[in-house]
């Protein structure tokens, strides 16, 4: 699914593909390829997954393996099955599936308690009673080595009691962890004795009370892998430097498997902030209406403002994968979207902000209907019936009483075209007390149907338009980048005061075409001459029809920032 996506582009580098291609010729890992999909369930997930979710599921399918899901719930804390539930929906969204049934870290805890067993029996794991500021302090630093810990010389028979009687709950949370026996002197200050398990009361959302040690992330992980046949355990790079941890394990462990660990760089996009912790603040304290806001980084929030699952793949594809750290522009993501809708989005017509239209030459109870095409270039998009009628809606911005050339749209004397319709001339305006334009009077040529008028003056522009009668009154919701700045909280800023206040603007009195307004949630539409837009997925009914706009047409933000360069 993943190469053929992309079919009009040159694939961008991907060195993990590369990497798999020559391991399989050479023979490596008998040519078997298991990846899995490691999140843990607390928050929701956001567009850096989406990259994480593409490439491992990508390359199981590239390579005819396999890939896991499997939640790191080591941390009970933190995590909830709501979170554990949307990730699931989450990652079928973006069209894939694991294979076999959903995975825990904690389904393997008593397998993990007995490598833990196992690693003290070799004399390999002590427990450790230093407090917690204890245990820091003697961590030394990047320049210095860090100090034996007064209990690491415990004989395997006390920490091996010891242990168990952790597990049995006779000591209080923090009272002592249990740490691996590496080199409290060791460069990487992963391998300073790193902590294997702790105490931690707390009910957890799939063991529930059974357990009140819980293994570190470090503990967990590539034993998982190892335990379920995994071979390339891709994460993103900050856990470089827990990969001489991650091997230490498995070499001394009798765990089933060998995985590997692979790195490549996060994906970061300006404009936005990919941290689950942020996002969660941003719910929260309410800068935002829950994490499926359409403005929100998240997959649940991109879904509801009109982001495709194959927007999303492309747009991976096209960033490509690789170790170097970088900021992709928002503007791909956007693209990639625009790319999809034009394609594959009908179009509808929608009057954001209405100026009435009196067509003189029609009679009151005129209703002819005029069809359009559901896509201008391609086939099986079923035609539109646009009933046309005396009083119709246009845009306010589309009628000036005086312009010049440059604007081609109706002005006062002059003709137009109506989008899929007859050309009219604009005859006369009238105005309310305070001078503001109510109607604009015109007269239309009925013989400019697909045709230009008799008299050779061509009209400059097309405008589009709802009948008044017959159109559908609509919420739509135009929504921006959710902040202002690049780079939002670099530095000593926080990143919440750098929110775009204009990110997103209601306008409650918009028309559409009745086709548009019966549309079903998530259906999407090129509003012509306006924009991408998604019938709200929660809020849109038939009757109370709700849009949100899903991108501009162009890219007004490229623009923007040209100007203020
Ligand atoms: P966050 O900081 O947002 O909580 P995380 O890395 O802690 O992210 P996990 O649930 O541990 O979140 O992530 C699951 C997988 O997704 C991990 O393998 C992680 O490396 C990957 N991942 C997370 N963020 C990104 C990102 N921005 N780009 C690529 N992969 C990511
Ligand atoms: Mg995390």
């Amino acid at each position: 699914m993943t190469d053929s996506d992309a079919p009009d582009r040159k694939a961008a580098n991907n060195f993990l593909r590369n990497l798999i291609a020559e391991q399989i010729a050479s023979g490596e890992h008998q040519g078997e390829v298991v990846t899995r999909f490691p999140p843990e369930p607390n928050g929701y997930l956001h567009i850096g997954h989406a990259k994480s979710i593409w490439l491992n599921f990508g390359l199981a399918e590239t390579f005819g393996g396999r890939c896991h899901l499997r939640f790191d719930d080591t941390n009970p804390g933190a995590e909830n099955p709501e979170y554990v539930q949307a990730i699931q929906d989450d990652v079928q969204w973006l069209g894939y599936e694991w294979a076999g049934h959903v995975r825990y870290a904690s389904d393997y805890f008593d397998e993990l308690y007995g490598y833990a067993e196992h690693l003290i029996e070799a004399g390999l794991a002590y427990v450790d009673d230093q407090s917690a500021e204890q245990a820091s302090a003697s961590r030394g630093t990047l320049t210095e080595p860090g100090v034996n810990s007064p209990f690491r010389d415990r004989d395997v028979a006390e920490n091996l009691d010891l242990f168990r009687r952790m597990r049995a709950g006779e000591f209080a949370d923090g009272a002592c962890v249990l740490r691996a026996k590496i080199d409290m002197a060791a460069g990487n200050m992963n391998l300073r004795d790193p902590v294997l398990y702790r105490i931690r009361r707390a009910a957890h959302h799939q063991t529930g009370d059974a357990w009140c040690i819980y293994p570190s992330y470090d503990f967990a992980h590539g034993q998982s892998d190892a335990i379920e046949g995994v071979t390339h355990s891709i994460c993103t790079l900050e856990f470089e430097d827990h990969r001489p941890l991650y091997d230490w394990l498995i070499e001394r462990l009798p765990v089933p498997s060998r995985p590997r660990q692979y790195e490549f760089s996060r994906l970061n996009i300006n404009y936005t902030v990919t941290s689950k912790r942020r996002l969660k603040l941003l719910v929260d304290e309410g800068f935002v209406d829950g994490w499926d806001d359409p403005r929100m980084p998240t997959l649940c929030g991109i879904r509801r403002r009109g982001y495709t699952p194959t927007s999303i793949r492309r747009f991976c594809e096209m960033v490509g994968v690789s170790r170097a750290d970088g900021v992709v522009d928002m503007a791909m993501v956007e693209h990639a979207l625009r790319d999809d809708l034009n394609e594959n989005a009908p179009r509808a017509m929608c009057v954001i902000d209405p100026l009435k239209l009196v067509i003189t030459n029609l009679p009151d109870d005129h209703v002819e209907m005029l069809t359009a095409a559901g896509h201008p270039q391609r086939e099986g998009f079923a035609d539109r019936q646009l009933p046309f009628t005396r009083e119709v809606w246009i845009e306010r911005e589309d009628f000036r009483e005086e312009a010049n050339k440059k604007y081609k749209r109706l002005v006062l004397g002059k003709k137009v075209r109506l989008r899929n319709g007859y050309v009219l001339t604009a005859d006369d305006v009238i105005k309310d007390t305070d001078g503001r334009i109510t109607e604009v009077h015109c007269s239309y040529d009925p013989d400019t149907l697909g045709s230009d008028p008799a008299d050779g003056v061509k009209p400059k522009g097309v405008i589009h338009w709802v009948s008044v009668s017959h159109g559908r009154r609509a919420t739509v919701r135009l929504y921006d980048r959710l902040f202002a700045h690049e780079t939002p909280g670099r530095g000593d800023t926080d990143f919440r005061d750098q929110i775009n206040p204009d990110s997103l603007t209601v306008y409650e009195d918009c028309w559409i075409e009745p086709g548009a307004a019966d549309a079903e949630p998530e259906a999407m539409f090129q509003f012509e001459r306006v924009g991408y837009f998604v019938a709200d997925r929660h809020d849109h009914t038939p009757d109370a029809p709700v849009f949100n706009r899903s991108v501009a047409l162009r890219d007004t933000w490229a623009r923007i920032e040209a100007a203020g360069a």
